[in-house]
């Protein structure tokens, strides 16, 4: 039987009817960076141990793809500082066109100057690389640590090498609002689309998230009194709203969990570097396939998926003004 006919019997519905083709993979929760709204400045990293091998990881893809997943986004924490990611890459790359529509990456940019052309290589055309501020200061602000030319870098490398990149900015209010409509003009000078994203109330932080959150309707607004705006057919089953922008060519995208529910058309299930799966960014519902999978019990890892996919929530319930975060996992646990 082909991928396509055992997904066509074996499909990952949920309750609601909703179809998941799209897994978003975490490989490693670490990261050369601690930006200051998705990681607390001191980190407990999880041991070695409790991760999922790259054999591990290329099984479980595997039986997603068996079941009907399209496409595969790896993220993390940073993906690119796991050691030998590259070949992870190349082993998942050889599904793309056999069950596998798309294998993608969302980086922090700052190896991306070293790993575009393997990246490339192994079939990936996009990648996400995140961006939040184009000023050296501002960025190792943000960041905590990051040397803005290093991403400035990789993101060069990154479209020599031939991948298409989008730029995420997470629009932050007095740290980087200023730098939003620049930043469009940037992206469409080099071709890149941008997408905004409101930050979201995930695992405890030093900060108050809720004095930098800046509600999007607010910025397309802004941003449309400067150019035409025009909302785009397109709906890949995630988050993003997406408009194109007159005259550029690109497109903008709008994340806006807070201002806007995106969670009808969820087409998405996301994995962490553990092996815990999760029905829902905005809620804890889960299965652990770690220790199923080490069993070698694929009946188990099915079962688990099936009852995941059962409870799978209708959607988040995410408040910025609340007291406490709506999960207390870090946005570093499940890559976004
Ligand atoms: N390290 C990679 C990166 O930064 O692109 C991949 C993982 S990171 C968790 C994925 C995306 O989530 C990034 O674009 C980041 O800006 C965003 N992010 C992290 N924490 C967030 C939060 N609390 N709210 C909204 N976006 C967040
Ligand atoms: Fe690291 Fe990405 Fe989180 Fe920033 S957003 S700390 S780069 S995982």
């Amino acid at each position: 039987m082909t991928p396509r006919q055992a997904a066509a019997e074996n499909g990952l519905v949920d309750s609601f009817g909703r179809r998941v083709t799209y897994v978003r993979l975490s490989v490693t929760d670490r990261c050369d960076l601690r930006c200051r709204y998705c990681m607390a400045e001191t980190m407990q990293f999880l041991p070695r141990s409790e991760i999922l091998t790259f054999e591990e990881i290329v099984a479980l893809a595997d039986i997603f793809i068996e079941r009907g997943v399209r496409r595969i986004r790896l993220t993390g924490g940073e993906p690119l500082v796991r050691r030998g990611i590259d070949a992870l890459v190349a082993a998942l790359g050889v599904r793309i066109g056999d069950g596998l529509d798309e294998l993608t990456l969302t980086t922090n940019g700052t190896q991306l100057a070293r790993f575009a052309e393997p990246l490339r290589r192994a079939g990936v055309r996009r990648v996400n690389v995140s961006l939040d501020s184009r000023d050296p200061a501002r960025f190792r602000y943000i960041t905590r640590r990051g040397d803005l030319d290093k991403v400035l870098g990789g993101i060069e490398a990154a479209a020599a090498a031939g991948l298409a990149v989008k730029i995420n900015m997470v629009a932050l209010r007095g740290l980087n609002e200023d730098e939003i409509e620049p930043m469009l003009r940037w992206c469409a000078a080099r071709g890149h689309d941008l997408t905004l994203i409101e930050t979201m109330p995930l695992g405890e932080v030093e900060e108050d998230r809720s004095d930098h959150y800046l509600p999007l309707d607010v910025i397309r607004d802004r941003l449309e009194r400067r150019f035409a705006l025009t909302p785009s057919l397109r709906r890949t089953g995630g988050p993003a709203r997406y408009y194109e922008v007159g005259g550029t060519g690109i497109r903008l995208g709008l994340i806006t969990p807070l201002t806007g529910n995106f969670c009808e058309g969820c087409n998405r299930i996301r994995v962490a570097a553990t092996g815990t799966v999760y029905g829902c960014l905005g809620h804890d519902q889960k299965v652990e396939l770690r220790d199923l999978l080490r069993a070698g019990g694929r009946g188990a890892v099915d079962e688990a998926l099936d009852r995941l996919l059962a409870g799978k929530p209708r959607g988040h319930a995410f408040d910025i003004a609340a007291a406490r975060p709506a999960v207390p996992r870090h946005m570093s646990v499940t890559g976004g």
